[in-house]
């Protein structure tokens, strides 16, 4: 903790999301700030420390990483790494004693899920998510719909998360653990659930066709799934990476709800049978981050913990395996 009772947080891999998104938000947060880097790319040092005041004792590659035990400035490490990864250092963070969050999906298996929250137990430390749309106000409005029911029950979900195009580690399985599902797919999985505030049941899912087989040799091009949920409402979800769609409707026995774009980092638009959605434009990472320090300082659960993790890669799973049999796959 800093003179002004801030939370130091260390950013592990200084790729994108950490460059344009995390890093500029810990500049408008009030309970954390940056504190410290730790990146496998030497090149990248200078401007970071320039450009964000890092002192040189606060700067760790993956080797040095663990030596974060020491250094009483850092309190939470956010692991921003490719997915097949995140269970190595979140594991290692614990283990150095510090609070983790940990970027979307949590892992590629849920056997990493059950190991990562195991080190965090066993560390006496609190584990979260980058679960950004759980402190957003559109995201947050479907949430209270869904719970006070003012269109009634719900009946159906729609939820579309795609992108045009992609590069790098994400078209590599032993990285990524999947394609479009993991990356963009698990928005719609989260969307369902908080809409919901239910969890699904049973899936089926159909790969979409391979429009560049040799760029998709190791994952989904694009897929679509269907989650059953109780009350027998159904979600239908689809996402790719050769196609944009950002959306989550849900049709509800005298009204309806919808968010479109739904999962961007702002400007985020929804309407429903009552009319248009009105709420402030917030900085989502800031609200993220500044919730998991102020939980850390009250002592209070985050609202996205690992176990709410864990749960996505128990559905994603569920849906590669519906996807690779053809057969309706029951989620326990
Ligand atoms: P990038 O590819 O832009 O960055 C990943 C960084 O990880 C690299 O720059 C590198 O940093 C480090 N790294 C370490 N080992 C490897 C390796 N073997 N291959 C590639 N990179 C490696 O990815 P993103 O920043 O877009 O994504 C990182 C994580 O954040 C993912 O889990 C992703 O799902 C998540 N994410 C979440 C978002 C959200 O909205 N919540 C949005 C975007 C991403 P260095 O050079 O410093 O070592």
């Amino acid at each position: 903790m800093n003179a002004q009772g801030k939370l130091g947080i260390a950013l592990v891999g200084l790729g994108e999301y950490s460059e344009k998104q995390l890093a500029p938000a810990l500049q408008e947060t009030n309970h954390c700030y940056l504190a410290a880097i730790v990146t496998g790319t030497p090149g990248k040092v200078d401007k970071w420390k320039g450009k964000y005041k890092i002192p040189d004792k606060n700067i760790y590659n993956y080797k040095s990483f663990d030596a974060i035990k020491e250094n009483p400035d850092i309190d939470i490490v956010y692991i921003v790494l490719p997915n097949a990864l995140h269970a190595e250092y979140v594991i290692r963070a614990a283990r150095a004693g510090k609070h983790v969050i940990c970027e979307k999906p949590m892992a590629i298996t849920v056997e990493e899920c059950d190991q990562m929250i195991t080190a965090c137990e066993e560390a006496g430390v609190m584990l979260s998510l980058g679960y950004r749309l759980h402190f957003e106000p559109y995201n947050l409005e479907m949430m209270r719909l869904g719970k006070e029911k003012p269109f009634g029950n719900w009946l159906s979900i729609t939820a579309e998360n795609g992108i045009q195009g992609t590069s790098g580690w994400r078209l590599d399985k032993s990285l990524a653990g999947g394609g479009p599902l993991m990356d963009l797919g698990i928005y719609c999985v989260q969307g369902c659930r908080y809409t919901t505030g239910m969890e699904p049941i049973a899936v089926t899912a159909k790969e979409a066709a391979k429009t560049d087989p040799e760029k998709f040799r190791s994952v989904e091009e694009g897929l679509s799934w269907v989650m059953e949920f109780p009350d027998n409402i159904k979600a239908a979800c689809t996402t790719s990476y050769s196609k944009e769609m950002n959306k989550l409707r849900a049709e509800a026995e005298n009204g309806w709800a919808e968010l479109g774009p739904a999962y961007e980092y702002s400007g985020i638009k929804g309407q429903s049978s009552q009319g248009k959605m009105e709420f402030p434009e917030i900085n989502q990472q800031a609200k993220q981050m500044d919730d998991f320090a102020q939980a850390i300082k009250d002592k209070r659960p985050s609202p996205v913990p690992g176990e709410m993790g864990r749960q996505d890669v128990i559905i994603l799973q569920a849906i590669y395996k519906a996807m690779a049999t053809g057969q309706r796959i029951e989620i326990g």
